[in-house]
């Protein structure tokens, strides 16, 4: 079943001029790499998937991340990255500015900055061969928690508090068919720990 591309909390949008342009290059440079690798992409009838955000050292609580269903365009530009300006967990909702509302996965990058303080960047790709393999193998979320909801977020939460994640920082959805996170100090720093648990270079 695709559950994939809608939104699931409360969005509300500020149009506003998109973010910068060296943030937009900075993505782009890991977002090719993954949409190449059908990491990030779109499933038949053009519903995409995969999402990336990045987190400034000035900004406690905002992050920018990559637009609802931008998954299926191959380059993307400002106008296709908003910013999330807050969020709340237990209310469901996110609050965005720019030109496009937030990824619908934004709570879950949202989760994992709170969890983590020193994360600048989370990556979010599918991949069926991956998940098959890693699922249960590296700390693994819920089944009954479905992708973009409080119930993920609270399950991120828990693999901070009870599994190795913060060491390894890449995670399976098992509520979330063909769905893996991981997160960095950096882009490179989350792309690369991915790339590594994905090709079996680590742990
Ligand atoms: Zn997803």
């Amino acid at each position: 079943m695709i559950d994939e591309g809608y939104i699931k909390f409360n969005s509300q949008l500020h149009q506003t001029p998109p973010p910068s342009e060296w943030v937009v290059e900075e993505v782009n440079t890991w977002r090719d790499r993954m949409y190449a690798l059908d990491y990030i992409g779109a499933y038949e009838g053009d519903i995409g998937y995969g999402n990336i955000s990045v987190k400034s050292d000035l900004l406690d609580n905002e992050f920018i991340v990559t637009g609802s269903g931008t998954g299926n365009i191959p380059i993307l530009f400002a106008d296709h990255f908003t910013r999330v300006s807050s969020y709340s967990i237990d209310d469901n909702s996110v609050v965005c500015e720019g030109r496009i509302d937030a990824s619908s996965e934004s709570m879950t990058h949202a989760a994992v900055y709170a969890c983590a303080p020193e994360a600048r960047a989370v990556i979010h790709i599918h991949s069926r061969r991956h998940w098959d393999a890693l699922l249960n193998k590296i700390p693994t979320t819920s089944d009954s928690a479905a992708y973009g909801t409080p119930d993920m977020a609270r399950e991120i939460k828990r693999l901070f508090e009870e599994t190795n994640f913060p060491e390894i920082r890449v995670m399976a959805m098992a509520g979330h068919d063909e769905g893996i996170l991981s997160y960095g100090t950096s882009l490179d720093d989350a792309g690369g720990r991915l790339l590594d648990v994905l090709e079996g270079r680590y742990p």
